[in-house]
């Protein structure tokens, strides 16, 4: 398939609401446009996914069957690899580099959730008790671990492939029947994924797209009765609009992968050479659309200027551009709406008394680009730049005199996706670990991920976990089997 053809395919969908038209933000042109499906769809897709549920058709399939299907999905995501990566540059704004690991990260994620098919197990244990009544019996007990019959899996535009692949891999493995979002301003690449699932062996009806913009296809997900458990990765304020929807629907179970505001911590003995363009890159990488970007640096006051200095240096030989271009390290923000915001909040600062001390400003060129920013001279308790997510390349620094003060200033936040220690000090970096609220926390490393370990959010950056064991725990429920001996 070529990319013409993706981009003629998602243009003849059928649809029932608005035109959308969808950008290359390299360069602000428009590539194609979509139909948003309509709410009636949205309730077809829900029954195909139910009658497959009903039917059995996938859960009841043999383990290692299951196991087989989503291994040729890694595989056929890997043959598929130039074409999901040239989507992931043209809608995503994605550099070369960075679309092909999200894609081969894709594919990884259904290899490794394949190997899971084979290994969903309760516990089963002989009880003597007197349970509720009081007389004695012998009973034998087990736990049955069985998967949702309709999940709604709703995701963000900030990694198209990689944010499909988390949710769908999982929720297949645990025997899932799905209806699928992916954003309204990058359905491309699942439009390729979702003929991928089919040429992998996925029956009819197990999962079923849907698209459109998130008021109209989004709300009618969380809002259908027939809809078990939503998945959803976003923003935090969108997040709680689905705990409500759940409250005023079926109070299906809800997932939450949410927004951060994470905090880097940079001591004094930390090995500078090393923290500063680590921390640049986990804060301007892909524009700052990164969920776990560090955007909040605190620094030990001995070596503040010299970090200030060094990350300014690193913003200012950072290359932006779009994928076509030579040696881009970072490509522009996703949209005109996303652009306005970034620029918003910056105007914003600056009326506050912050100092930019580089950046701040948009790029003099076509397509959604502003300069990789830097901003000090913040009060953390009333700054909106150091308390919001502003999901752009713009990162605030602040100094601390000591542990209990970094610790202070990195927990002043709602959110605790992750946190980010540097330092030669083994004891401290375990100390923190334990004193930061945060659900992921990387030791002189920035931007720790592998599919086996479990990710997730405290305070306001989500409910529940995606990846390792934990990732299709939540695709299961647990039945309790008494039976008297
Ligand atoms: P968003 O919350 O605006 O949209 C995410 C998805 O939700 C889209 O598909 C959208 O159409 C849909 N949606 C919008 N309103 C809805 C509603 N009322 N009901 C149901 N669905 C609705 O987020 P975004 O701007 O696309 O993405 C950026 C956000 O995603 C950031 O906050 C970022 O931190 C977060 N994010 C979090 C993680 C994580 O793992 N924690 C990963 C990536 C992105």
């Amino acid at each position: 398939m070529t990319v013409q053809a993706v981009l003629d395919e998602v243009r003849e969908r059928p649809g029932a609401g608005d035109v959308i038209p969808i950008f290359d933000p390299s360069t602000e042109e428009q590539i194609t446009e979509f139909t948003d499906c309509g709410v009636d769809a949205v309730n077809d897709a829900v029954a195909r996914a139910k009658a497959s549920a009903e039917s059995g058709t996938w859960s009841g399939l043999p383990d290692d069957e299951r196991a087989k299907i989503l291994w040729r999905v890694g595989d056929l995501i890997d043959q598929n690899a130039a074409l999901l990566a040239e989507l992931e540059m043209l809608n995503g704004g994605m550099y070369p580099a960075q679309a092909e690991m999200q894609v081969k990260i894709g594919a990884e994620w259904f290899r490794y959730y394949a190997g899971w098919c084979t290994k969903i197990d309760g516990i089963a244990r002989d009880v003597t008790t007197g349970g509720l009544t009081g007389v004695t019996s012998h009973m034998h007990a087990y736990t049955l671990r069985e998967p949702y019959g309709v999940v709604g899996l709703i995701f963000p535009w900030n990694g198209p492939v990689f944010n499909f692949c988390a949710k769908l891999a999982p929720a297949l493995a645990a025997g899932c029947n799905s209806v699928v979002k992916p954003a309204e301003e990058t359905p491309l690449s699942a439009h390729v994924l979702m003929r991928i699932l089919a040429e992998a062996g996925v029956p009819d009806g197990v999962a079923n797209m849907v698209n459109g913009y998130g008021h109209t296809v989004g709300a009618a997900i969380t809002a259908h009765p027939d809809v078990e458990k939503v998945a959803f990765t976003g923003s935090t304020e969108v997040g709680r609009a689905i705990v409500h929807a759940s409250a005023g629907s079926n109070l299906n179970k809800v997932t939450l992968e949410l927004g951060g505001k994470s905090p880097v911590l940079i001591f004094d003995d930390a090995k500078l050479k090393k923290a500063i363009p680590a921390s640049a890159f986990g804060t301007f990488v892909h524009s700052g659309q990164a969920c776990v970007c560090g955007s909040r640096i605190l620094v030990q006051r001995t070596v503040y200027d010299q970090v200030v200095e060094g990350m300014a240096a690193v913003a200012n030989a950072m290359k932006m551009g779009g994928p076509k271009e030579e040696g881009v390290m970072s490509g522009p923000l996703i949209s005109q709406k996303q652009l306005t915001r970034v620029l918003g909040y910056l105007e914003q600062g600056r009326s506050d008394g912050a100092e930019i001390v580089t950046g701040g400003h948009r790029l003099d060129r076509k397509g959604y680009f502003v300069h990789p920013t830097v901003v000090t001279n913040l009060d953390p308790d009333t700054s909106r730049l150091f308390q919001e997510e502003i999901f752009g390349p713009v990162v605030t620094i602040l100094p601390f005199d000591d542990e209990d003060e970094a610790v202070a200033l990195a927990n002043n936040s709602t959110y605790g996706l992750a946190a980010t220690v540097w330092t030669k000090d083994l004891g401290r970096s375990h100390r923190l670990a334990k004193r930061l609220a945060a659900g992921t926390v990387g030791l002189n490393c920035a931007f720790p991920y592998d599919h086996s370990m479990p990710f997730g959010g405290y305070k306001q950056s989500g409910w529940g976990h995606e990846s390792g064991k934990a990732g299709i725990e939540g695709y299961l429920q647990t039945k309790i089997v008494w039976a008297q001996m």
